[in-house]
């Protein structure tokens, strides 16, 4: 029995678990820079709780709202360069991964007078300033990742920078702050969150801690899966995806993603598909190519699912995110050929060829030859 484990982040969980533990804002100095999107933040709730926490503590705070979906090299870009005048102690970052990705990018650049790209090559003068992380989706776990995906035009896909120091120092989990997702928001975001505990529980990096992690939050999404389908989610059911979002980070912080996030990431960036959507509708074909090499893997999500099929994932995943886009046959090969050389596609438990990675775009996605 070997394996390492490392989850650096203090995690509060619970209603007003922010407010609660004021002490915890304190802690890491007298100036927050607060990292958003343009709405999120606010309509949630997060951001009217989060400043009157720093305002009742003596925190002198900024205000940068300016994070769109899928950050780029450029929005961080700006965002370090107002953190860096600013010249805070801590970021404080409120929002779905968007804004929690840029903020641990921002916290780098807050300190450090390099451009965007070169927050790839890692190795920074200066340690990133620490970061406090408010997710309002239940999806992504950046709250407790030591990962940010950013939007590199250049290579036109997504691409992780990811570093020990970029963890959150903490993270205040307040399901309340979910209610305000739209219903397609609130879907693809705990589809992410499956995704994660599913690629996490069969990556060839899984080990016996993350797999028990993986398999709660397979189970957890499981019993809410029914009420996420209906659309009608309690204060309780939102609690439990946001645990299951929690646990799905803290197993990727162990084991990385796998192929379905690597071919997803072509879907999001050419064809805007929102992230969870991307990785929901390549789940099933994603089990069945790995089922010859971890069968048993594979029966254990089935069952902590409370299924007893991939058919059955895949209807159910047909069912919570309904709707088609339409690829061309040059786009899969496209697409298959960037995943190919993402990092990520090496930890799939049976290794798929680019022949295979187009196979399984092929048999996910409704695809049109070229004319
Ligand atoms: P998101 O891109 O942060 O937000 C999606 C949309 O939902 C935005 O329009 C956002 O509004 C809105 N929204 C968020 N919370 C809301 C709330 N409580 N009420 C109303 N609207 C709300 O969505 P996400 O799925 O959480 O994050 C996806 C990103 O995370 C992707 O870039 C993905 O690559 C990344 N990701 C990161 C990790 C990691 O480990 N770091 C893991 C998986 C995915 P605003 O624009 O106003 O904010
Ligand atoms: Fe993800």
């Amino acid at each position: 029995m070997q394996f390492n484990f490392f989850m650096p982040t203090k995690v509060y969980f619970g209603t007003n678990c922010a407010a609660q533990n004021a002490a915890e804002f304190v802690r890491w100095g007298k100036k927050a820079f607060v990292v958003t999107g343009r709405n999120s933040a606010r309509i949630s709730g997060a951001l009217g709780d989060i400043a009157g926490v720093l305002d009742s503590q003596g925190i002198l705070w900024e205000l940068f709202d300016q994070i769109e979906e899928n950050p780029t090299l450029a929005a961080v870009e700006a965002g370090g360069e107002a953190a860096r005048s600013f010249k805070p102690d801590m970021i404080i970052a409120i929002g779905g991964g968007s804004p929690l990705d840029a903020a641990k990018a921002i916290a780098v650049l807050a300190v450090n007078a390099i451009s965007a790209r070169a927050l790839y090559d890692g190795g920074f003068a200066a340690p990133p300033l620490p970061i406090l992380a408010i997710p309002t989706t239940a999806g992504t776990g950046s709250e407790v990742t030591q990962y940010s995906i950013l939007t590199d035009d250049e290579r036109q896909t997504k691409r992780s920078f990811s570093g020990p120091d970029i963890f959150p120092k903490a993270a205040f989990l307040d399901a309340r702050y979910t209610q305000s997702q739209s219903a397609h928001v609130a879907v693809n975001s705990a589809v992410d969150a499956l995704s994660h505990a599913i690629e996490g529980y069969l990556s060839k990096r899984s080990t016996l801690v993350s797999d028990c992690l993986a398999l709660e939050a397979i189970r957890a999404f499981g019993l809410a899966r029914h009420s996420l389908a209906a659309g009608r989610l309690s204060l309780a059911d939102r609690e439990a995806l946001l645990y299951v979002s929690l646990l799905g980070g803290v197993v990727i912080a162990q084991t990385a993603t796998t192929a379905v996030h690597a071919l997803g990431y072509s879907l999001t960036y050419f064809h805007n598909v929102p992230h969870g959507r991307a990785n929901g509708l390549l789940l099933g074909e994603y089990l069945a190519f790995n089922a010859a090499a971890v069968p048993d893997k594979v029966s254990n999500i089935l069952a902590a699912l409370g299924l007893e099929t991939i058919d059955e994932l895949k209807a159910l995943m047909t069912r919570l995110l309904p709707g088609e886009e339409t690829y061309t046959e040059q786009e899969v090969r496209e697409f298959a050929a960037i995943a190919g050389k993402a990092p990520n596609t090496a930890n799939t438990p049976r290794q798929p060829s680019i022949d295979e990675l187009q196979q399984i775009l092929r048999a996910s996605l409704p695809v049109k030859k070229l004319s």
